[in-house]
């Protein structure tokens, strides 16, 4: 089966053809056909498009919502000169796969979208207002598109933790208020943490139930996960990608008391101290440069940039308090996992995180860890580390399409 996989945020659409189906996923043998992105919808939009094999297309279009946007894919995708083998018309995408934020407590899982999953889906919004009205702008346009006579899946990037016990997911407030409100923590990336301990599995030919590790997604969203019994246990986002690491633009952790003084000192309203805590934080906010880890790590070392090695300091430090904290609710790990563009691509980051934790039983190898090609697969720890330190990058578009097609197909999800 052809499948396309979406994933739609508030002024971008990115996208991938995979060809897969029962038995290419049990041989591994998926195939990906093409992928894009559409940056700036609503205004002059930047498309990217790339048939696999081929140098990539970047064209600019005024593209004013998600429907132009996904239509403008779907002609390139048909036309002559994209050249994507089997796909000559519509009917060629057999199935649609999307990435959906936020799914709360009602999807544990990845399931074929009805009018019933897309109110749930609406209802999810409350939980998740930067993200879900995006996904479903996606799921509406690729039903116009494709008619309901193609089969659409949405994967949620929450479902991986749904096995979190209440002890990890209560926050200690008022118990009505997650009766009432179901305000608790969810975690995020679950697709990027279920794929990573996928191949961890994979890799080390691990049955599910025993493997224990802690996977950290390092990219430009960070979270930590403790996976024990192949189930997520823990995990540090909560019940918005805001809480835990400090990323990119968001800061992690943060007492909630600050919001509230700043109200009073600086008299900032609810949508500013939103804007502060999404987009003016984490590394930027730090070192007021950049959002960028490549970047930061260049300042720092060229130009010995005060606040972007405080900025990279305190990002390794979070790392590794959480790391610390969830080897302590495991009773140990067998190994780490390190993903997303930072954590496959950057030895500096890796080798300071593991520093110093050979307490713990975990010691780098700092020359294969520097050897090791930018996002490739690899094992980075030394011959003696109780604990294995792998890198694997990721490949959530990937586990969408195998999703899609279990779910067409109506046959068991296992990982
Ligand atoms: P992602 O969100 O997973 O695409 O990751 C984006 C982040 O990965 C950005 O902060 C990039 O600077 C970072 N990144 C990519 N390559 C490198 C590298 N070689 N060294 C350090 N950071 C990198």
């Amino acid at each position: 089966m052809n499948i396309l996989v979406l994933n739609c945020g508030s002024s971008s659409l990115k996208f991938q053809i995979i060809h897969t189906d029962l038995d290419l996923i049990d041989k591994d043998a998926d195939v990906q056909k093409a992928k894009g992105l559409i940056e700036r919808i609503g205004s002059q939009s930047l498309v990217t498009l790339q048939a696999d094999g081929r140098p990539p297309l970047k064209v600019a279009a005024p593209l004013r919502d998600h429907k132009s946007a996904l239509d403008y894919v779907v002609r390139w995708m048909v036309s002559p000169e994209a050249q994507i083998p089997g796909i000559r018309s519509l009917a060629d995408i057999h199935a649609v796969g999307h990435r959906v934020v936020h799914g709360a407590e009602k999807f544990t899982r990845s399931v074929i979208i009805s009018d019933e999953v897309i109110d749930g889906i609406e209802d999810c919004i409350d939980l998740a207002p930067l993200h879900n009205p995006a996904n479903l702008k996606g799921i509406y346009a690729a039903r116009e598109l494709f008619g309901v006579g193609v089969p659409q899946v949405a994967v949620f990037d929450t479902s991986f933790h749904s096995t979190m016990p209440e002890t990890s997911y209560l926050y200690a407030i008022p118990y009505q208020l997650y009766r009432r409100h179901k305000i608790r923590r969810y975690g995020f990336h679950g697709t990027s943490h279920r794929y990573v301990s996928y191949r961890y599995r994979q890799i080390t030919g691990k049955d599910r139930e025993q493997i224990k590790i802690v996977t950290l997604h390092l990219g430009n969203g960070c979270s930590a996960c403790a996976i024990t019994g192949g189930e997520s246990f823990d995990t540090s986002m909560g019940l918005s990608p805001l809480e835990g690491l400090v990323m990119g633009t968001r800061g992690g952790d943060l007492d909630p008391a600050v919001l509230e003084f700043l109200v009073h000192k600086e008299g900032m309203s609810m949508s500013e101290l939103d804007a502060m805590l999404n987009k003016q934080s984490g590394l930027i906010g730090l070192s007021g440069l950049t959002n960028d880890m490549r970047d930061l790590l260049e300042e720092e070392r060229e130009h010995h940039d005060r606040r972007a090695a405080l900025a990279i300091a305190i990002f390794v430090q979070r790392v590794k308090k959480y790391l610390g904290a969830y080897l302590a609710e495991m009773n140990g790990a067998d190994a780490l996992v390190f993903t997303g563009g930072i954590g496959e691509n950057s030895s500096t980051i890796r080798e300071r995180v593991c520093d110093g934790l050979d307490w713990l039983g975990i010691k780098l190898d700092p020359k294969t860890n520097a050897d090791l090609p930018r996002g490739t697969e690899g094992v980075v720890h030394a011959a003696d580390s109780r604990v294995h330190i792998h890198v694997i990058p990721t490949n959530e578009e990937l586990l969408i399409a195998r999703d899609t097609v279990r779910c067409v197909k109506d046959a068991p999800r296992r990982w």
